[in-house]
């Protein structure tokens, strides 16, 4: 193992681990594991990206990064913390868009996924058209790949995977370390659920290949494990055939109840309605932005209509077709079903990868993001706007992004360690709040009531991309999977070393 060792470390001087105060672990790790002394870097600017994440509001720096060539780097260093006299904490830091330092490992080493892909991101995305005669169509997918790679690369063989974040630059290992929502969610299941077969370096340092019928309490323990049993290093993603356009809805409401009753019947409908289906709150603001998808004249209209009601709702479809289909007439029959505000229904015409790479990525300008995302049982949907949208962030500075759109349950594998309501259909609903440093906590504040208002309202939400400092609230958060997750973490992870920024182990 020592010829093949080809690790580099930057070791951070920015959290008082300077040269002169490394940990003593550290040395220890650096004479046992025979790094090549020569491409130890100790310029602290490259390690600070790895002390903050897309939130801005938790920063702790690692001790050391480690930017890996190959998997096996990655289980080198998993093994030399493993059988340290001091083992150390070791976190995958895939793009970092967590907002609560979920991929920061304080004091420890953070594995710099990205370096995996530096062969050139395609090296890693490999495409299986037509495995055989009865397999449907795969890719296998680098941990570290960007959704928006992995979209640009199955194009070229006219297929995608057919469950998508609404943002495409998260990575595969990131995502499928949650769930993976999106408008499609309620047709395929999470992302999570359209994986066949995972590559995990697990907490022992040993690789393995994991699948429903291999190693398979690893693999529906790592999707939506919150990275504690092990680094995804390779996914095997469904495809299917991609479609070529997209009919972009926007559909406004004023009424909560048709909001939802349209959403629902949308979900419930078999291939043949829309094929996406997500929803906004548009709380206490004067309209929608003048983003692409608006005329200015679209804008003034709806501009109109908020100032006379107080909330505004609105249903966002996308129905996929190619240009041979008649998605006129579909569309006229599916908008004739539904309840939206007569005149306020609006559409575009995009190609199937404008839709699906819709949201940029913004440069970081030191905004900080205390997010907030629920999954809601649908019987209390209801309860939860009147609490929450017409209680306590009613008044707010409406500078958010309040997204709200149900899935079906029947679509989640709950063997995978992700949690979810116990209810045929539940919302998501996420409250994406832009914050300075002067009003993130007032925010935050409101989220702490938000959940004590669930709390008390006995409303059985879960978090999404949960954060919990305590183990008893990730007991309740995990529920009846708790003993089944804790199992997994001392077969897979028995050190405790993996993601420790999620704070569920000791
Ligand atoms: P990171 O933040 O780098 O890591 C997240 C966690 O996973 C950490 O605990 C880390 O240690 C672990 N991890 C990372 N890589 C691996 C790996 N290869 N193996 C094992 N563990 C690993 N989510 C949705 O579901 N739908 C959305 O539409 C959506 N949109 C978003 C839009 C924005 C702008 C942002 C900031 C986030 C969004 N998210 C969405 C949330 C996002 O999916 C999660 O935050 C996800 O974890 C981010 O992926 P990442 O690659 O940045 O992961």
């Amino acid at each position: 193992f020592l010829l093949t060792l080809s690790l580099l470390i930057a070791l951070t001087s920015a959290a008082g681990h300077g040269c002169c105060n490394r940990p003593p672990w550290l040395e220890t790790f650096r004479r046992r594991s025979l790094l090549p002394v020569d491409i130890i870097n100790l310029d602290s600017n490259d390690t600070s990206e790895f002390s903050a994440d897309y939130g801005n509001i938790i920063k702790a720096a690692p001790s050391a990064v480690l930017h890996p060539s190959s998997p096996a780097d990655i289980a080198e260093l998993v093994r030399s913390a493993y059988n340290a006299p001091q083992p150390f904490k070791i976190a995958a830091r895939g793009h970092g868009h967590s907002v609560r330092g979920q991929a920061l490992a304080p004091g420890g080493v953070v594995v710099d996924m990205a370096a995996l892909g530096d062969g050139g991101a395609n090296d890693r995305i490999n495409v299986r058209a037509a495995p055989d005669a009865n397999s449907p169509p795969y890719v296998d997918a680098g941990g570290e790949q960007l959704w928006i790679d992995v979209l640009r690369e199955t194009l070229k063989s006219g297929l995608a995977p057919r469950s998508w974040t609404d943002f495409l630059h998260l990575t595969v290992g990131g995502t499928l370390s949650n769930a993976g929502i999106g408008g499609q969610t309620y047709r395929f299941g999470p992302q999570i659920a359209n994986v066949y077969e995972l590559d995990v370096v697990t907490g022992k340092g040993e690789i393995m290949t994991c699948s429903r019928e291999i190693n398979s309490d690893l693999f529906y323990g790592a999707l939506g494990g919150l990275g504690q049993f092990g680094v995804i290093t390779r996914a095997r993603i469904a495809l299917e055939r991609a479609p070529q356009r997209v009919r972009w809805l926007r559909l406004f409401y004023t009424d909560f109840g048709n909001f939802t009753r349209d959403q629902e019947l949308l979900i419930s409908m078999p291939a043949g309605g829309f094929d996406y289906v997500e929803g906004q709150a548009l709380l206490g603001q004067k309209g929608v932005d003048n983003s692409s998808f608006f005329s200015s004249a679209d804008v003034e209209k709806v501009a109109a209509l908020a100032a006379q009601f107080d909330g505004l709702y609105m249903l966002e479809g996308g129905v996929y077709y190619d240009s041979s289909s008649s998605v006129d007439e579909k569309l006229e029959v599916l908008l004739k079903q539904l309840s939206f505000v007569p005149g306020l229904n609006f559409s575009n015409d995009v190609s199937y990868t404008d839709f699906l790479a819709r949201v940029p990525e913004l440069p970081d300008d030191g905004t900080l993001h205390p997010w907030l995302n629920l999954f809601l049982p649908k019987s209390r949907v209801r309860d939860f706007q009147i609490g929450v949208f017409k209680g306590i962030i009613k008044d707010t500075d409406p500078a958010a992004l309040v997204l709200l759109y149900p899935m079906n349950k029947n679509k989640w594998d709950e063997g995978m360690s992700a949690a979810i309501p116990n209810e045929e259909v539940f919302y998501t609903v996420g409250l994406l709040r832009f914050a300075t440093a002067e009003n993130w906590k007032f925010l935050d504040g409101q989220n702490d009531e938000i959940l004590r208002f669930c709390e008390e309202a006995g409303i059985e939400m879960k978090q999404y991309l949960p954060h919990y400092t305590t183990q008893e609230d990730w007991k309740k958060h995990f529920g009846d999977k708790w003993d089944r997750f804790a199992e997994l973490k001392r077969k897979f992870d028995p050190k405790v070393l993996l993601s420790p920024g999620q704070h569920i182990f000791a």
